[in-house]
């Protein structure tokens, strides 16, 4: 069924199953309810259905089992790559309730949930959950991996889950832990939406007290000097430090202070679980190769407030791109792409061109980890573009393709699905064991493909 119309059996099959509001296109909320945050993407569901509970998932799965919709599910929409056209959209941002276990160092949180809620719920217990943007959902994020500040000590936030309560493609509600559904369980550490629809995650939290974080802006003439230094003071960082370093371009837009408008930066990210002197004597020649600041965010502060220092303020819904790209290493012909295409002279139309430096803990994983990630590489290159104008998008597209195959015979050509813009190379994001083995996985629990409006891994 492809139209934008439904039929009315459909739609009293679902209401009569269904606890959460049923919309239609021409309802008011309908308008807003199909939209994902990344509005490059424009949807156009047959339903939009906003799940109170596991019932209501169970329901919205079976209607659109029985009548062959295509069913998409969304939370924030900030990793929606493939719209839901024709489909039944499941919208789960009214299941967020989140429950601290302070005894257990846990976290339950329903399965839309954002991680600033996760965030809130864990600080008065002096916990941590492994986030990284804070205005990102926890199940999209956890399932397909999560990388955050927090990783390098504790690894990827799939590697903390410890149970999900999930509906598969058969309609059944099911736990799926290491005893229960370990199969399951696996995949879904890593391979995202497509295995099950989860309907809340249980996962370990962890003590932090006060940290060092923020971000400072410098000269983007310095940006070669800075990432040469880098590439090699990185892989000595302690792991409880985590760091990036962008070259970034801001918006010529009245949002942005006027002397920063429309000009290039060297950024650098920092997050330290540690003193400010022991951070910096550690940064002091990273900070030396990039300059003196001409915008100084680092301070002592505690890790709810971290959250916004490191990534800013929840960026309101955008057209956007991301391309990302690992590395072993970062020769001189790697650094040389970078600084031509951002650096002072670049002319490349994306926002930010990030390193980030992985390793620690994700480099080590517990013997029972699930597929997410190549562990094996400790830099990654993230390009990423936000526009207000679709014409723009085709300029875009077209940059960040050329871009990705300059740094082509330098990268590992793996990705980590929560960062991998084009959602038909779900094999990149895994290594050919695990992803052979996600798509044994994925024959046994649905193989019929119906979770498939997704960074999709088909049945073997
Ligand atoms: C501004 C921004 C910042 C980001 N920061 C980080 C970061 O710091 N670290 C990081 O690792 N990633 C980050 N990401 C990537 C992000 O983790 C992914 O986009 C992730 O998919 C978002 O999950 P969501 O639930 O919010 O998004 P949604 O778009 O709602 O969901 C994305 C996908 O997750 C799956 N999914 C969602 N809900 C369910 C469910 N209930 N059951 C099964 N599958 C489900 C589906 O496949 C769905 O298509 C960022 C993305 C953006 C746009």
């Amino acid at each position: 069924m492809a139209s934008q119309e439904v039929d009315d059996g459909i739609v009293r099959a679902l209401r009569g199953a269904f606890g959460g509001a049923v919309h239609l296109p021409g309802d008011v909320p309908y308008a807003a309810e199909r939209l994902p945050w990344n509005r490059r993407i424009d949807p156009r569901p047959v339903i939009v259905a906003e799940a109170t509970g596991p019932k209501d998932v169970q329901a919205a799965i079976r209607v659109a089992r029985e009548h062959e919709l295509p069913f998409g599910v969304q939370s924030t929409g900030h990793g929606t790559l493939v719209p839901s056209d024709g489909g039944l959209l499941l919208r789960t941002s009214r299941m967020a309730a989140v429950e601290v276990d302070a005894e257990r160092r846990t976290a339950r949180a329903a399965t839309g949930a954002l991680w600033s809620d996760v965030i809130a719920a864990a600080a008065p217990f002096g916990l941590a959950p492994l986030s990284g943007t804070p205005s990102v959902g926890v199940t999209g994020y956890t399932l397909g991996g999560g990388i955050g500040w927090l990783s390098r000590k504790y690894g990827f936030a799939s590697d903390s889950l410890l149970r999900a309560e999930v509906v598969t493609s058969d309609g059944e509600l099911r736990t799926v832990d290491a005893e229960e559904n370990p199969d399951l369980f696996w995949a879904m550490r890593g391979g995202s939406g497509n295995f099950a629809i989860a309907s809340s995650l249980e996962f370990r939290l962890y003590p932090v007290g006060q940290v060092y974080a923020g971000y400072s802006l410098y000269d983007i003439t310095r940006a070669r000097e800075a990432l040469a230094c880098y590439r090699d003071w990185a892989l000595e960082e302690p792991d409880e430090m985590n760091t990036a370093i962008t070259l970034m371009s801001l918006p010529d837009a009245p949002m942005i202070p006027e002397p920063m408008r429309g000009k290039r930066f060297l950024s650098i990210r920092v997050f330290h679980e540690g003193t400010a002197e022991d951070a910096e004597q550690r940064l002091r020649p990273l900070f030396d190769a990039a300059g003196p600041p001409l915008m100084n965010g680092f301070a002592v502060m505690d890790f709810a407030a971290s959250g916004v220092e490191m990534t800013g303020p929840p960026p309101p819904p955008v057209l956007a791109r991301q391309q990302i790209e690992l590395f072993r290493e970062m020769p001189d012909g790697l650094l040389d792409i970078l600084v031509e295409a951002a650096g002072p002279e670049g002319d490349s139309p994306v926002n930010a061109i990030e390193v980030r430096h992985w390793g620690g803990a994700m480099e080590r994983p517990g013997p029972d980890a699930g597929p997410a990630a190549h562990r094996d590489a400790p830099f990654s290159i993230i390009a990423t573009a936000m526009y207000g104008v679709p014409d723009m998008d085709p300029v875009i597209a077209s940059y960040i393709h050329q871009l990705s195959a300059k740094m082509g015979p330098y990268s590992t050509g793996g990705s980590f699905l929560n960062f991998l813009g084009d959602p038909a190379k779900a094999d990149t994001a895994f290594t050919a064991e695990n992803y052979a083995r996600l798509r044994q996985v994925k024959r046994t629990w649905d193989p019929d493909n119906f979770f498939h409006l997704n960074h999709n891994i088909p049945p073997a």
